[in-house]
């Protein structure tokens, strides 16, 4: 959307975006290409909006305030500290780490301005569609073609995209058992940070919602299954090698 404003001439006069730390680092490399790029032509920066805390703080560290959550934690023996990890239900990095942070910065500058905040939702994603201005919706651009100018303008993430579905926060517990595969795969030191993060949830609130990663799975038991089904395909690798041999002799 951007990229699309910037060479069609619409006025822009600040572009916020939301880091939760736990992003990838080629699309670190990707947000400085884009600074870069957005100065060059309009002689302004990317604002970067981030909790002055970060991910880890919140998930391990911050003191419970409510009342009613201090009696539940109290009762069922869990510690004050910290959300554990994220669920389906209780998606608490979203709120904290993106939504409320856009939304605070945005009603700041509706207090001081006439603003026209542009979201760059896909012409595909209507169920996202609230209030502002969408000029990809207008634009007809669905998800899968604004990918292909971004890569059409030189923007292909280091090839992310060529690899995982989606490349938000590589420590989300919400993504598919899949994209986690790939991650051990092709990103082996984020997993195995992956790996310290979830011990520490076990050690801080035990086997329960708040330091359960995935239903029916912790990270180390992700970690034997991979290793397993690496071990499976090097073993069937070896037995095709021998029939081939076999068959060449
Ligand atoms: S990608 Fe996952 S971990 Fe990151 S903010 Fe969204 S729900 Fe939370």
């Amino acid at each position: 959307m951007l990229l699309l404003m910037l060479e069609r001439g619409m006025p822009i006069d600040m572009v916020l975006t939301a880091d939760t730390g736990m992003e990838f680092p080629e699309m670190y490399a990707h947000l400085a290409k884009l600074d870069e790029h957005l100065y060059h032509e309009r002689g302004i920066h990317l604002t970067m909006l981030r909790h002055p805390k970060g991910f880890e703080y919140l998930m391990f560290e911050e003191k419970k305030q409510k009342p009613s959550s201090i009696e539940n934690r109290e009762k069922l023996g869990i510690s004050l500290y910290g959300n554990g990890w994220p669920g389906v239900k209780v998606r608490w990095c979203t709120g904290q780490l993106k939504t409320h942070l856009i939304n605070k910065e945005v009603n700041r500058l509706k207090g001081k301005y006439q603003v026209l905040h542009y979201i760059g939702i896909a012409a595909d994603e209507p169920k996202r569609i609230k209030n502002e201005q969408y000029p990809l919706v207008d634009w007809g651009i669905t998800e899968a073609e604004a990918l292909r100018i971004c890569y059409d303008r030189g923007y292909d993430w280091g090839g992310l995209y060529e690899i995982y579905h989606r490349c938000s926060c590589w420590c989300c517990p919400l993504q598919r058992i899949d994209e986690l595969r790939k991650l051990r795969h092709h990103h082996s030191e984020l997993w195995q940070k992956l790996r310290e993060m979830d011990q520490r949830a076990i050690e801080q609130f035990g086997h329960n919602p708040l330091g359960q990663f995935k239903k029916d799975w912790t990270v180390e038991r992700l970690e034997q299954r991979f290793a397993a089904e690496d071990a499976q395909i090097s073993v069937f690798l070896c037995a095709e090698k021998e029939n081939e041999w076999k068959r060449n002799r």
